[in-house]
């Protein structure tokens, strides 16, 4: 596994801390659950009552250092307070992006300026930043972006396009991904990120219609010579660098909240199996129904161990990509099995809203697709760890 350093080594909580943290997570998300989830996906709206109460308790900043306001706890920490949401049934994209892939950044790579203006808000939730990369001819491939940032009189100018960004219409601003040279600091060519509003002339989305319930909308967004200052930029030359520094915490925080949808899943599975008799004996009884779920519940405990690993490398300093790798690829199709298994186990009821099961199937889909497809995860698996040659470049 990697270890290379980043700018950030944080103290590991100790298992108390997490343990009190778990518990104050779950009696939060005890108050609204899946039912939540699913009326304010409906209604459109963006689960902001949820995300307010996580914010005051403390839990979306327990990764951000304390003085900017957060707990200062780590990676670790925010895979907790992740795992446990999903596992009430409301599994937040937005934590593996807003508290997670941004504020990392900022926190790693951000002047002292964006640290004070930015931080300390979304510690406490009451601000939400996007996160846009991903573009129609680059998706996987993030070296073949065409938005470009050019020096203009004495601001960035950006112009391009990105897609599937999440929570835009609920955000306050966001990180944008761009191609960039030159400017006051004579920057090397390659991505930079920018701080961008979301709500600036020359900028405007169109919504993407996807089969997900979740309260996060999609956008394409449309940059036409968007102007930004000189210091929006994040971390100045270091671009790839700060990207790296958001895109493992984003892996390990997509990991956590899968695995907190496997947990949700398997433990409605056991206890409906428990319940549910159509012979003699309750359908647990039946190998069929039991050894699935029991293979889910192994697949689990290694999803788990595996984001424990790669949030620990994450909090000790290191990159820890092979780790943070496998514990999204692991995780997402565990997800996938303990989803399905959960569903069989309920037999026509797998199928009704009631149960709360399938009305995850879009989420959990989607999680082998993005924030990194499995393809991809496996092709940096076999290029790291097993120093395989690349099939692309
Ligand atoms: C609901 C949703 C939310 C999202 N939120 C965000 C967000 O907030 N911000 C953001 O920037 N992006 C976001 N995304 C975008 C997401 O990160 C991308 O969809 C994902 O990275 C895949 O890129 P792509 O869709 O362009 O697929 P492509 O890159 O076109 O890939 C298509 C298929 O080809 C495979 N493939 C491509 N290259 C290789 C290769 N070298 N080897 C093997 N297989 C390969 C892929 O694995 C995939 O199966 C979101 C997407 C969705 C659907």
């Amino acid at each position: 596994m990697s270890t290379t350093s980043s700018p950030r080594a944080t103290a590991t909580a100790g298992a108390e801390e997490l343990a009190a943290l778990r518990a104050a997570v779950r009696q939060v998300c005890s108050r609204f659950g899946h039912d939540y989830y699913l009326r304010t996906s409906a209604e459109g709206g963006n689960a902001r009552e949820l995300w307010t109460a996580l914010g005051e308790i403390g839990a979306l900043g327990v990764a951000i250092p304390e003085e900017h306001g957060g707990g200062g706890q780590g990676i670790e920490a925010l895979a907790v307070v992740a795992e446990e949401v999903a596992a009430c049934g409301s599994p937040l994209m937005l934590i593996a992006l807003s508290p997670a892939v941004c504020a990392t950044m900022l926190a790693d790579h951000g002047s002292p300026a964006q640290q004070q203006e930015w931080l300390p808000g979304l510690a406490d939730g009451s601000k939400v930043l996007a996160f846009a990369i991903t573009e129609p001819d680059a998706g996987s491939n993030a070296h073949n972006i065409s938005t470009r940032a050019v020096f203009e009189d004495g601001a960035w100018v950006l112009s391009g396009q990105k897609y599937y960004v999440s929570h835009v219409d609920n955000a306050d601003a966001m990180v944008v991904i761009a191609d960039a040279q030159g400017g006051p600091d004579q920057l090397p060519p390659g991505p930079k990120a920018f701080l961008v509003p979301t709500e600036v002339e020359g900028l405007s989305r169109s919504e993407i219609a996807v089969e997900i319930i979740s309260p996060e909308r999609q956008y394409s967004l449309f940059l036409d010579r968007v102007r930004v200052p000189a210091d929006a930029i994040v971390g100045g030359e270091r671009g790839l660098g700060v990207l790296f520094s958001g895109l493992n915490p984003e892996r390990i925080l997509s990991a956590a909240l899968l695995n907190g949808i496997s947990r949700y899943a398997v433990d409605k599975a056991v206890a409906y199996a428990r319940d549910r008799v159509v012979w003699s004996e309750p359908i647990g009884a039946h190998q069929a129904i039991a050894h699935p779920l029991a293979r889910a519940e192994t697949r689990l405990t290694a999803a788990r161990l595996l984001t424990l690993e790669a949030a620990r490398a994450a909090d000790r300093g290191e990159t820890g990509g092979v780790a943070a790798a496998m514990a999204k690829l692991e995780a997402s199709e565990t997800a996938s099995l303990a989803l399905d298994a959960a569903m069989q186990t309920h037999g026509g009821n797998g199928m009704a809203r009631e149960y709360g099961l399938a009305t995850l199937s879009g989420l959990v889909r989607l999680f082998r697709i993005a924030p990194v497809s499995s393809e991809m995860l496996l092709n940096h698996i076999a290029h790291k760890a097993l120093r395989l040659p690349r099939s692309y470049r």
